[in-house]
């Protein structure tokens, strides 16, 4: 016997951890199999298959769980803000105030419509810089839409909100793809716009299995109209009054989240909250930021963000990939400074140095319903043990 491999069987390297991913779906399939089985079979053996029973009662079930009063399924959320800022009149040539920190899907609703989307900067936590909005909305009468985005689960300050649209009659659809379950004083992200939009994109807090979105709205009219949009533009069976779109919400994934993911959101939410209060408590101290929510404001946490001085965020990284951490970039570049924006007019009249600033600086640690506290600790402490590059 070698020496080498006599060293090697005395000092065994210690046990490699296992990974931390960002999501965990094979935990999550093992908990939820049993309920998809079983919508499948219902589905099945309804033998109906595009709009029916199943997104009739998922919509009706999502609205009482939201608190807002009426949802019209469709098939993702970039379909549900496209189709919510048609509905209010949004056309070619119209301006369209949004955030540069999102989804791309966010500004794509509007250049899909032919509008022009004018961008405010962010706060420090991303979100969009809603001073700005205001004095962008009253010095300039030609923006007359507003898709704010509750980034990250964090509620804008919906009180701010209101005072917008009442002061300037703008037309909203707020972006509520990453905030469902959020709260501002007791009230939740949507109910502000005269439309809501959702996605329910496997990674989302109500994930379905492949692509869906929902409009929410307390508008009967504007729920009716959404309807007939995602279905050809059809009031009737072959009565077509408004050139539409393919953009339904199937019977599958709505059986889904109905029986599977919406049952088990409140549970999933308060999860999310629990991790978030241990990353915070855990972090404090340590090199990275956190994000600080204002008082009367619960997040959903869809993500859990922590900012770095811009050049040590590259050390972070390969810190948590040694440490088998899934860490994320949310996002690593501002929608306007994307390539394919310059196929397309847009406005940054105040800059957005912020953005570009906090997407140099961003990471999102993994957190999700099925991590274990362990492995928030282990994340915890890898952070911790991080020192930034001098
Ligand atoms: C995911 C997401 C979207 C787009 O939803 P899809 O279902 O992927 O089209 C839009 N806005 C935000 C903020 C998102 O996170």
């Amino acid at each position: 016997m070698s020496t080498s491999s006599f060293a090697a069987s005395s000092t065994p390297k210690p046990q490699a951890s296992e990974p931390v991913p960002a999501n965990d779906f094979k935990r999550q399939w093992e908990d939820v199999r049993a309920d998809s089985l079983a919508a499948v079979e219902a589905v099945g053996a309804s033998g109906w298959y595009i709009l029916g029973e199943q997104v009739r009662g998922f919509e009706q079930a999502l609205a009482n769980w939201w608190g807002l009063p009426r949802a019209v399924g469709v098939a993702s959320g970039l379909d549900a803000i496209e189709i919510s800022l048609r509905e209010l009149g949004c056309r070619e040539g119209d301006k369209v105030l949004t955030t540069p920190m999102s989804a791309f899907a966010t500004t794509l609703a509007s250049v899909k419509l032919g509008a022009v989307p004018v961008f405010t900067d962010t706060d420090q936590h991303g979100l969009m810089n809603l001073a700005q909005a205001a004095e962008l909305l009253a010095s300039r009468r030609d923006i007359r839409f507003l898709v704010p985005v509750h980034l990250y689960g964090l509620s804008l300050n919906l009180d701010r909100l209101e005072e917008l649209k009442r002061s300037t009659g703008v037309r909203i659809v707020e972006d509520c793809a990453q905030s469902i379950g959020a709260t501002h004083e007791g009230r939740p992200t949507g109910s502000v716009g005269e439309m809501a939009a959702t996605s329910f994109y496997p990674t989302k807090n109500l994930g379905a299995m492949g692509d869906g979105g929902a409009i929410l709205t307390a508008s009967a009219e504007l729920a009716a109209a959404s309807s007939a949009l995602r279905d050809y533009g059809q009031s009737a069976k072959y009565q077509h009054d408004r050139i539409g779109y393919n953009s339904r919400l199937d019977e599958l994934q709505a059986a889904l989240l109905s029986r599977v993911a919406l049952p088990r959101l409140t549970d999933w939410t308060a999860r999310r909250r629990e991790i978030a209060a241990r990353y915070t408590r855990g972090l404090e101290g340590s090199a990275v930021r956190v994000m600080r929510p204002a008082p009367g404001s619960a997040p959903s946490w869809h993500l859990y963000p922590v900012w770095v001085a811009p050049p040590s965020r590259d050390s972070l990284l390969a810190h948590l990939k040694e440490a088998r951490i899934g860490a994320g970039i949310h996002y690593p570049v501002t929608i306007p400074d994307q390539p394919a924006l310059r196929e397309t007019p847009y406005q940054t009249p105040q800059g957005i140095g912020r953005a570009r600033e906090l997407a140099a600086s961003q990471v999102s640690l993994p957190i999700h319903p099925y991590l274990t506290h362990a492995e928030v600790d282990r994340v915890i402490e890898a952070v911790r043990a991080w020192r930034p590059p001098r």
